[in-house]
């Protein structure tokens, strides 16, 4: 929940308008929780959660890596501090010409999941890391990442002997098992498949390095979810069964659960009312929603937790809905969303949780409505 500094900020400055507060604190103690619970990983922040200039800059101080989806973001870790060799590029889905900036750039680790990708690595890139994406199920992923990214793990060996044949270095396999994981054999699938690409290259002599485990590392929403030291000792007993006394060099991308915790979003109800006299069920509209940030809202996967000014009171079934004029801009209705009785229009609402995947998913400006601020203390 909202930490005190959040809390103390909100109350002196009073922003005006919906805005996005992120404590620095609460960062700096969710990289020492990682680096703890799997102290033989290397980090790989993954930019996209919450790319704040000031959150880049602690990360690089702290000694993360930054795993990186565009050139844009190659250039945010770099002014942040981060060198070439801490970067990686973990989009499998790159622009020849980006992959030769990000050369150009001092970028040597690159993800592929197919052959016409490393072919373009292998032109504009040459001699670079590459790591092969393996598809995962995603069950028990609360935002699941489909068959989008990934190739089935008998053609991951196909695209490695390609790099190797091109000259790359075919450096190891990835996988990412589904954004809010919490499911802690999911890994220990993975990298079951991993170990098995591992196994029939070595046969042919190729010898691969490293097992990029991905993020899916959760925040705490509605439900408690296990802590990171329990994520590190199954993902390290996974590691053990599978690859015995030669374990691989591993790195870890956590985005949402190295920032979703440490934000808040202050908002305020716009509008409270009902659709007919006998219809119990109160719209209750905020001055954000689908457009504003919240588009993690979508199918209503994420459930942020809500606290109000009236909290311990009585409380009755809402649909909440953003302000647009687009009538998918309604964040929860299949499932309404219990507020207190005596909410009032004019009340702020924190919605808490919303450190990651929220400013960047924020239109530029449907309806007018500008972008969720952010400010980072
Ligand atoms: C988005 C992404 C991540 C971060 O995922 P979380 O579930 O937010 O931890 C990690 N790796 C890659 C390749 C990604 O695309």
């Amino acid at each position: 929940m909202a930490t005190q500094r959040v809390l103390d900020f909100l109350a002196t400055r009073r922003p005006d308008g919906p805005c996005l507060v992120v404590d620095l604190d609460v960062v700096r103690d969710n990289y020492r929780a990682f680096e703890k619970a799997l102290p033989d990983s290397r980090i790989f922040y993954a930019v996209k959660a919450n790319p704040a200039p000031e959150i880049l800059r602690l990360l690089a101080s702290l000694g993360s890596n930054f795993d990186t989806a565009s050139v844009a973001e190659i250039e945010m870790a770099l002014d942040a501090g981060a060198t070439p060799d801490r970067i990686s590029f973990g989009n499998t889905i790159k622009k020849e010409r980006d992959i030769a900036r990000a050369y150009e750039h001092g970028i040597r680790l690159f993800a592929v999941d197919c052959e016409a990708e490393v072919e373009k690595v292998a032109r504009v890139a040459p001699g670079s890391r590459v790591f092969c994406r393996v598809l995962t199920d995603g069950e028990g992923a609360e935002w699941p990442l489909s068959r989008k990214f990934g190739c089935a793990p008998s053609m991951a060996v196909d695209v490695l002997r390609r790099a190797h044949a091109l000259g790359l270095d075919a450096y190891g396999v990835s996988f990412h098992v589904g954004s809010q994981q919490t499911d802690l054999t999911a890994w220990d699938r993975a990298l079951g498949d991993a170990k098995r690409v591992f196994a029939m290259l070595a046969e042919e002599g190729i010898v691969l390095k490293m097992v990029n485990m991905g993020g899916g590392f959760p925040t705490r929403y509605l439900r408690d979810v296990p802590a990171a030291q329990a994520y590190g000792q199954a993902i390290f007993s996974a590691l053990r069964a599978h690859f015995g006394n030669q374990l691989p060099e591993t790195i870890i991308e956590p985005g949402r659960g190295m920032v979703g915790n440490a934000g808040t979003i202050r908002s305020e109800v716009v509008l409270i009312s009902k659709k007919a006299d006998n219809d119990n069920v109160r719209w209750v509209y905020l001055d954000i929603g689908k457009f504003g940030g919240l588009a993690e809202t979508m199918d209503e996967a994420i459930r942020y937790p809500i606290s109000t000014t009236h909290d311990g009171g009585e409380t009755g079934e809402c649909v909440l809905a953003g302000p647009t004029c687009d009538s998918a801009d309604v964040m929860y209705e299949k499932t309404p969303y219990p507020l207190p009785l005596s909410l009032t229009i004019g009340d702020e609402v924190l919605i808490e949780g919303t450190g990651a995947y929220t400013t960047t998913y924020a239109s530029v400006a449907f309806n007018g409505f500008e972008p969720l601020r952010s400010y980072v203390i």
